[in-house]
């Protein structure tokens, strides 16, 4: 069983009950596209436990980020991105407007973007 928060947009995405571009799954995390793209790829990694943010993720088993980070580069490389950026927002104050740890992976020539 894993960890969901009713109200939570991405555990909805993560049980499938609101749809998502799905780039790649596995059983510890799902990578789909931002709807909101800032980058010619843009795409999030989500654990499927709900974690407000990625130092609760690492404080409650620090393999979630691991995994995280394995699944981002298999996804940014299989969209041809072997150069990516990773960002992770903690806070509302930096821009994080989803309490779910996400990583957002930016590829591309404008990967560079300052607005995340
Ligand atoms: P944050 O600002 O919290 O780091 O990033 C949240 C990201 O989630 C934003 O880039 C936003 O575009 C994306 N997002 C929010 N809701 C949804 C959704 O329902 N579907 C998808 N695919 N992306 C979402
Ligand atoms: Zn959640």
């Amino acid at each position: 069983m894993s960890i969901a928060d009713p109200d939570c947009v991405f555990c909805k995405i993560v049980s499938g009950d609101i749809p998502a571009d799905v780039l790649g799954r596995n059983e510890h995390a799902i990578s789909f596209k931002d709807l909101n793209p800032q980058a010619p790829f843009h795409a999030l990694v989500v654990p499927v436990d709900h974690y407000a943010n990625a130092a609760a993720s690492a404080a409650a088993d620090p393999a979630i980020l691991g995994h995280a980070v394995a699944l981002a580069d298999e996804v940014a490389k299989a969209a041809g991105n072997d150069d990516y950026r990773l960002v992770i927002n903690t806070g509302a104050g930096v821009g994080q407007t989803v309490l779910h740890t996400h990583l957002h992976v930016l590829g591309g020539a404008s990967g560079m973007t300052e607005s995340l």
